[in-house]
């Protein structure tokens, strides 16, 4: 396969294989797959994408190559990131990180914090994510240096959004509340009001203060909630009765959402069809969820720690997946790839059809913001931003599947080769 050029934009890809959830209805099957498409690019756009016919010379073929739109990370934390070496916790669990954790924050200088987090940027858009969107801890009313040294790191193609990230007992204090919002309000844009909710912390009169801040500087969430396998979580069944009885002018993303596949069937039922009805977005997060829930020195685990993904895929819930934590006291492991993150919900959730399907998880940037006006991505007129897998087939993506190529603006930005004695063996 011959690589576009880097230094020269490309008028569009040929005959490249687009997932099945991306397609307009009625896009031609052969053998019961979507056939491949053309892609032509205006101006670092997408100007027009159409089943494929040959001899296109003035675009670049990709041989029935794999591609998806430019990647979404969900859900990092790039404030913590990269600490394993000097942060290790005694003991397993999501309490124990929290108390290591605390402790690595003493080096936690401008110059630390934007070599680390420039590094997870970096792989991040190596691996083709064009949307990270990061929590970043806050300790009382006043942004943590992490959230203004973190405001500027500038990686080219990859738009940042940061999570002012709270514990529930600040917003007790209801001015305390509207100081948190305002301050991340008047931050800028991709800005959001976020919150540690746990029944270790649980206290629903600081929730309405936390619901009310946000609505009152008009803020959308992101909620760490319910990160546990407690049947009497509190988290996503207050927020669900709150949003029946109170309107919220923002987005709202829930991240973690485990307890949910502890409490009845029913319960999990009646959430969920709140959720889909008010388009809350579930963020599931396996790779953190498998390693910290039911996690006790010395015995297996019984129980796998996630959301009900399938459950709340059949209510019409919005649904992503995201890494959280990469390299810290959190998890030891992580490399800002979404297909690791998709490899790991295949096996940890049963997941089937997942190029043609659950690809999407990863991708759906509307999920993550709320705005689901510009349509699909790569609709005409979206950014020509695409990630490329040479080599990989629909059967057995994302594993086998580190190869790529990562397109931005329609150019070639970053590419990563695969084994040429496995492709040709093949
Ligand atoms: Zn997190």
């Amino acid at each position: 396969m011959n690589l576009p050029d880097p230094a020269t934009p490309m008028n569009g890809i040929a005959n490249a294989r687009l997932p099945a959830w991306l397609l307009p209805a009625g896009w031609p099957l052969q053998a019961g797959e979507p056939v491949t498409a053309d892609l032509r690019f205006d101006a670092g756009k997408i100007a027009s994408v159409t089943p494929y016919q040959p001899d296109q010379n003035d675009l670049w073929n990709a041989h029935g190559a794999l591609a998806l739109p430019g990647l979404t990370e969900p859900h990092a934390h790039l404030d913590k990131t990269f600490t394993l070496h000097r942060s290790r916790p005694p003991k397993p669990g999501l309490l124990a990180a929290i108390e290591t954790l605390h402790q690595d924050r003493q080096h936690w200088t401008a110059d630390d914090l934007r070599q680390r987090a420039a590094k997870g940027m970096a792989w991040a858009a190596a691996n083709g994510v064009t949307h990270l969107r990061t929590h970043i801890d806050w300790f009382d009313v006043v942004p943590p240096l992490a959230w203004r040294e973190l405001a500027d790191i500038d990686q080219p193609g990859v738009t940042l959004e940061r999570v002012a990230l709270a514990p529930l007992s600040i917003f007790a204090d209801e001015h305390a509340a509207d100081r948190i919002a305002r301050a991340v309000a008047e931050s800028g844009e991709h800005c959001l009001l976020g919150g540690f909710i746990h029944s270790s912390n649980w206290d629903p009169t600081a929730m309405t203060h936390l619901m009310r801040s946000a609505s009152r500087w008009q803020l959308s969430l992101d909620l760490h909630i319910d990160e546990e396998l407690s049947p009497v979580a509190h988290g996503l069944s207050w927020l669900a009765h709150y949003l029946t009885e109170n309107t919220f002018s923002g987005h709202i993303c829930c991240s973690h959402g485990c307890a949910l596949a502890s409490g009845s069937e029913q319960q999990a039922r009646d959430v969920l069809s709140v959720l889909a009805a008010q388009r809350v977005t579930l963020i599931a997060l396996p790779m953190t969820n498998l390693l910290l829930q039911d996690a006790v020195t010395g015995r297996t685990p019984r129980q796998r720690g996630i959301t009900l993904l399938k459950e709340a895929q059949t209510a019409g819930v919005p649904l992503l997946l995201g890494c959280d934590n990469v390299q810290d006291a959190f998890c030891p492991a992580g490399s800002y790839d979404p297909l690791d993150t998709l490899t790991c919900a295949l096996f940890a959730l049963q997941l089937d059809n997942v190029f043609d399907r659950q690809s999407r998880l990863i991708c759906d940037v509307a999920a993550l913001t709320g705005d689901d006006q510009g349509g699909l991505p790569l609709a005409p007129g979206s950014d020509a931003s695409l990630v490329i897998f040479p080599g990989s087939d629909s059967l057995t993506w994302p594993l086998h599947s580190a190869a790529r190529l990562v397109i931005h603006h329609g150019r070639l930005t970053h590419q990563r080769t695969w084994n040429q004695e496995l492709s040709h063996e093949s």
